[in-house]
């Protein structure tokens, strides 16, 4: 599943690729815990809800 955030330093859209967890109570995506702006290089930590 992909998911869309926000980077924090020019706002532009990230779309990040969350690998399908099984968890024990339910499913799950597992987001890389950062990952680099494709517009202008900033390191973004996904946030973690
Ligand atoms: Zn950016």
């Amino acid at each position: 599943m992909e998911f869309d955030f926000e980077c924090w330093r020019c706002w532009a859209n990230n779309t990040i690729y969350g690998e399908p967890t099984h968890g024990f109570w339910r499913d799950r995506y597992k987001l890389p815990a950062d990952w680099n702006c494709w517009n202008c290089g900033a390191v973004n930590t996904t946030p973690d809800d």
